[in-house]
């Protein structure tokens, strides 16, 4: 992978470009990725030359530029690029279902694993123009958020756990405008609920430190 000026590096995907097919193609992999994904880490790059953002970690920066108008640019680049990097660990061939401590949590909180699937579909298909389906912990509880854009939980202060990106550019390869089927596919056969587990104990040991 070609190497980027500045100190965000884009991160090599954790499965082979056609590792998620049929549900995601090669070639929507590729562009996303190698593309989409790549451009956001460059124009951070470009973004933070000569700034006090320049040495900070990039989830630092989004937290940091989040809801200042006058950083918006930055925070839009910056997150994409998190938010994209997040979103690629949260899929892996073949999927799962939430087991242990993440389960018990939706099952408490959100209803039991129907009805958050039902939720968390709804918010994804139902997020207007570009943007991102989250879910997330916030003040010990969890939350499902649709957020536009680079939209992201760390700008709110909260622990993302798990997102599906439903930028066109992320299905419209394979799905055109069929946004709720490539949802419900993504739900259904990618999720790495293993990922989302990580991310809740970390966020758990955090708290307790
Ligand atoms: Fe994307």
């Amino acid at each position: 992978m070609e190497k980027t000026a500045g100190p965000f590096q884009l991160p090599p995907l954790p499965w082979a470009e056609n590792a998620l097919e049929p549900v995601i193609s090669a070639k929507t992999i590729s562009f996303h990725h190698g593309k989409h994904h790549a451009a956001y880490v460059k124009k951070t790059n470009e973004l933070v030359a000569g700034t006090r953002y320049e040495s900070m970690p990039l989830d630092r920066i989004v937290a940091e530029t989040a809801g200042h108008p006058d950083s918006l640019k930055l925070f839009n680049q910056a997150a994409q690029a998190w938010n994209h990097a997040f979103f690629w660990n949260c899929l892996r061939p073949g999927g799962g279902k939430p087991s242990g401590e993440i389960a018990r949590r939706i099952e408490a909180e959100l209803g039991g694993p129907d009805k958050f699937r039902e939720s968390f579909v709804k918010a994804a298909v139902e997020c207007f123009g570009s943007g991102w389906a989250w879910l997330a912990e916030r003040g010990g509880k969890l939350e499902i958020l649709a957020m536009p854009n680079a939209g992201t939980p760390i700008a709110l202060g909260a622990t993302p756990l798990m997102t599906i990106d439903v930028w066109e550019h992320a299905y419209y390869l394979d799905y055109q405008n069929e946004r709720p089927k490539f949802v419900q596919a993504v739900f259904d056969k990618l999720l790495n609920w293993d990922f989302a587990a990580d991310q809740l104990q970390k966020s758990q040991s955090r708290k307790a430190a």
